[in-house]
């Protein structure tokens, strides 16, 4: 079979009050909440996930929200925009819905030839529409986010660095991405693996002042592979690179590994298989506290520690 990498599986983010992250995602951006579940490496923390009805990699934005984080700050050495697909025409809809709920956004602006609304989270987190004609994805509405404007899952993700090589290195070299086009130090790199969430944007921003993950900020960028064996043949491409890659660690919706790539970043790569209908049907997802077997003895403790979501 082919080993392919099929563009973003899914975008971790850190958010402050989990109500507040909660009541965006699902209510203002129209998102389904797929699953809630805990941080497995700090089960006292929920992690969050947000995407289309079944879950689809290339829809799937995720959170830790700690309530008490403090704002990180965009700069080199972070995922810094993250890009998601809209029909054509749907901008001046979201345009206002973000004003009528407090939402910090600018007026629609092009690049590479394509309308995009910049806004942020509640958290600061910096996020894109772009406009798409004919995204064959299917996707989550609801009673005020119809299917003539909602989200269709990821568009792109904008990486700023001080020094881009490394990283490019890194997608066309292992990846299979190519530079598709340039606009003074924005570079766009796409895979033909897939039409969908296959954009990875590069911004060379030398002599800036590093960025801080912290509220507001990626966590880390997965990149798609369709299962363990195409996994297990990037892990072996990037050790050959140089590059310091973690064992396979099982997220229970997916299998994960993790490397720093050159500019700093946190990549992973993560696999289509088992997905989110492991432990909850379709229709449930989203619907009960699930714990991986390791944290599930810890139930009672942990579900009076987390503040109930609604
Ligand atoms: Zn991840």
């Amino acid at each position: 079979m082919d080993n392919k990498i099929l563009g973003l599986h899914h975008i971790t983010a850190i958010a402050g009050d989990a109500q507040r992250n909660f009541n965006f995602y699902t209510k203002v951006l129209g998102l389904r909440f797929l699953k809630k579940t805990v941080n497995f490496d700090d089960p006292g923390t929920y992690h969050l996930y947000y995407g289309d009805e079944r879950g689809s990699a290339g829809t799937i934005l995720t959170f830790f929200p700690w309530e008490h984080m403090t704002p990180g700050r965009r700069g080199p050495g972070q995922a810094t925009e993250t890009g998601y697909a809209v029909p054509v025409g749907s901008l001046d809809f979201w345009m206002k819905r973000f004003e009528a709920n407090g939402i910090t956004c600018n007026k629609p602006a092009e690049k590479f030839g394509q309308r995009y609304l910049t806004f942020l989270d509640p958290d600061g987190l910096k996020l894109e529409l772009t406009e798409v004609a004919d995204d064959p994805r299917t996707p989550w509405t609801t009673a005020e986010v119809s299917a003539e404007v909602a989200t269709r899952g990821f568009h792109h993700i904008t990486l700023t660095l001080s020094n881009i090589e490394g990283t490019a290195a890194v997608l066309t070299d292992v990846f299979g991405y190519k530079l598709v086009a340039q606009h003074v130090n924005r570079f766009r790199y796409a895979t033909d693996a897939l039409d969908t969430a296959n954009i990875v944007e590069l911004v060379a921003a030398p002599g800036e002042a590093h960025g801080h993950v912290a509220g507001g900020s990626v966590h880390h960028v997965a990149f798609r592979v369709k299962d363990d064996a195409s996994q297990l043949y990037f892990r072996n491409l990037l050790i050959k690179k140089g590059l310091q890659v973690t064992p396979q660690i099982d997220r229970q919706y997916f299998h994960a590994m993790y490397f720093r790539e050159p500019g700093g970043i946190l990549f992973e790569v993560a696999t289509d298989n088992p997905g989110f209908m492991v432990d909850e049907p379709l229709a449930e997802l989203g619907t009960h506290l699930m714990l991986p077997p390791q944290h599930e003895s810890k139930r009672a403790a942990i579900e009076a520690h987390l503040p109930v979501l609604a």
